[in-house]
């Protein structure tokens, strides 16, 4: 079986829509297909239709922002129920505070670069969770950059004066909200220090005691020697690994399918999960 369970689209800050990432994903015959837009569940229902048409399995979720006082996390949450209010209404927060840390980020940049909201709106797909990655675009149109990956390399970088901080759940905090929604937790790249700081060991223990249920272990921003770490500490843990591109179209290097899943740790989420896998020939029983 071949599983990518960490994919963007247009729903956040992806390039292809959500029908488009699941179609790729089958036409490059993978069995399952994970779509985790920034704290969205938006691209669901197109993700749902094109995995029945394509015949690939669409694992729903959703990869949510949350910080503890030193580091940026971000965890992802498979087969949740999206009619659970507390988790919809901490998806909606996050997705205002993104909006107001736009406008914050541009406040900022605009003094330099003469960036407007227009500008970033103009290259935002309509209900898209707003990030860095749309303001690149926007520089990116104006020339001030060639693309993305230069932008984030000299202007937008994690820590650097435009990289502003918005308000998001902590780490455990996410996890009882997933939790309670019948979704099962996942930390996305946990090691990628590259992106800043990351939980130690024994915050990822302690987040485990909550209820995290795996760790992201195969991931392009990880080295081989984190890779064997995380490896080592889900095994004392008692937790599963999982592996994923984090494909985000044409706006990242990353390739669909570049890291997979292996097939019992795709059937342990989705036995834990609320929602079913949507199964292609199994119309409308995504719901339980
Ligand atoms: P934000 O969520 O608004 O803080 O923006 C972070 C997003 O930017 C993440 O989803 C990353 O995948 C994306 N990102 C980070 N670095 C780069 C890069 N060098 N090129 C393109 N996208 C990036
Ligand atoms: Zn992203
Ligand atoms: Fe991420
Ligand atoms: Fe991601």
């Amino acid at each position: 079986m071949r599983a990518d369970l960490h994919t963007h689209s247009t729903a956040s800050d992806g390039t292809l829509p959500p029908g488009a990432v699941v179609r790729e994903a089958a036409a490059l015959g993978l069995d399952v297909v994970g779509l985790t837009d920034h704290d969205t569940v938006h691209g669901w229902a197109e993700a749902a239709q094109a995995a029945r048409e394509a015949g690939i399995a669409l694992i729903r979720g959703a990869e949510i922002s949350t910080r503890t006082r030193r580091a940026s996390v971000h965890l992802l949450s498979y087969l949740h129920d999206d009619a659970d209010q507390a988790l919809a209404a901490a998806l909606e927060d996050a997705r205002t505070a993104r909006v107001r840390r736009a406008h914050e980020m541009i406040r900022r940049l605009t003094e330099r670069y003469d960036l407007t909201w227009a500008e970033v709106q103009a290259v935002t797909p309509p209900g898209a969770t707003v990030g860095r990655p749309h303001l690149a675009d926007a520089l990116v149109a104006k020339g001030v950059a060639r693309d993305r990956d230069a932008v984030f390399a000299s202007i937008l970088y994690n820590g650097g004066p435009f990289d502003v901080p918005y308000d998001s759940p902590t780490p455990a905090r996410a996890i009882a909200l997933i939790l309670g929604a019948g979704g099962v937790p996942v930390i996305a790249h946990p090691a990628a220090g590259r992106r800043g700081a990351t939980l130690g060991d024994e915050e990822l223990a302690a987040l485990v005691a909550v209820g995290l249920a795996g760790l992201e272990v195969d991931h392009r921003d990880h080295t081989a020697a984190e890779r064997a770490h995380l490896r080592g500490l889900a095994r004392e843990l008692g937790v599963f690994v999982t592996g994923s591109s984090d494909y985000h179209g044409s706006g990242k290097l990353n390739r669909l399918g570049e890291n997979l899943t292996a097939a019992d740790v795709v059937e342990q989420i989705a036995g834990r999960g609320r929602l079913l896998v949507i199964r292609p020939g199994a119309p409308g029983e995504e719901r339980p």
